[in-house]
């Protein structure tokens, strides 16, 4: 538990800390790209600063993007918590999935039927699955497979995953394996971290993960791993049932915080 406050700590820090310099420096890009517009309107194709010049603004645009996920990882603070269907969320995300994966990675998607709600920030969450599809797409540069799974995990289910922290209790879990190149336990250790990556610079931030994990744990839910070198990894993310609360009783509870104050 100490190691988990310490971590979330960290992740707080880091996280305002690349708040700050991802604004200012978001700033500076959009003058980048802006003068390397104004400039290629005065220049034609066949100048030879025009190949420069785009050069220039593709660069910027690779930067700016990086600073959007640094964006995304010091604004996860803030959830803005609503009712929703996980299955109808992956559902709207699959052209972008098949897009992303390319065609030498297949993709399989399967809900249960009558899958629970969670309570959960749809943009946040979107953001969640999306990470990991990349991930594993990353993690399968000759291709293979991705299969996203929900299902209902009663508390007694749970209890069966035997997952260090996880108290039983019923969930609604996502499921995303790949057929990849799989994880050492040394990396596995570290995936959470900020800033831990084992791609190449440029290719990744290791923010994924530590965004992922901090948009999981101020939803209520719990992410593990589980990987195995040259076989794959299953992701698995479970968020708390969402418990409709009587009419009646949320109405008296509210009157009784009202009370306290
Ligand atoms: P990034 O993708 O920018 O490296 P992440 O935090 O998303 O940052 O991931 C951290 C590291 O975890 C990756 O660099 C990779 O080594 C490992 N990893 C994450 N997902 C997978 C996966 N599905 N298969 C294999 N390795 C993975």
């Amino acid at each position: 538990l100490e190691q988990q406050f310490a971590q979330s700590q960290k992740m707080q820090a880091v996280g305002q800390l690349a708040g700050g310099i991802a604004h200012d420096l978001n700033n500076i890009l959009t003058a980048v790209i802006g003068f390397s517009d104004l400039l290629l309107l005065n220049l034609r194709p066949n100048d030879p600063s025009f190949k420069d010049t785009m050069e220039i603004k593709q660069n910027a645009n690779r930067a700016a993007g990086l600073v959007r996920q640094l964006l995304a990882f010091s604004r996860r603070q803030t959830l803005r918590l609503e009712v929703l269907e996980v299955s109808l969320l992956v559902d709207d995300l699959t052209v972008l999935f098949k897009r992303l994966i390319g065609d030498s990675i297949s993709l399989s998607v399967d809900h249960e039927a009558e899958l629970w709600a969670v309570r959960a920030d749809h943009v946040q969450l979107e953001q969640v699955v999306i990470n990991l599809v990349v991930n594993a797409r990353d993690a399968m540069p000759d291709g293979g497979s991705v299969d996203i799974r929900t299902r209902n995990v009663t508390e007694a289910e749970a209890a069966t995953f035997n997952y260090r922290g996880m108290p039983a209790a019923d969930y609604v879990l996502i499921e995303v394996a790949d057929t990849g190149t799989g994880m050492s336990q040394e990396v596995q250790d570290k995936i959470f971290e900020p800033f831990f990556t084992t791609k190449d610079i440029g290719k990744g931030t290791g923010l994924g993960l530590s965004t992922v994990y901090g948009i999981v744990k101020q939803t209520g839910g719990f992410i593990y791993a589980d990987s195995e070198l040259g076989r794959g990894t299953t992701f698995r993310i479970f968020l708390p049932k969402y418990a409709h609360v009587p009419r009646e009783a949320a109405d008296r509870a509210i009157t009784q915080k009202a009370r306290d104050l």
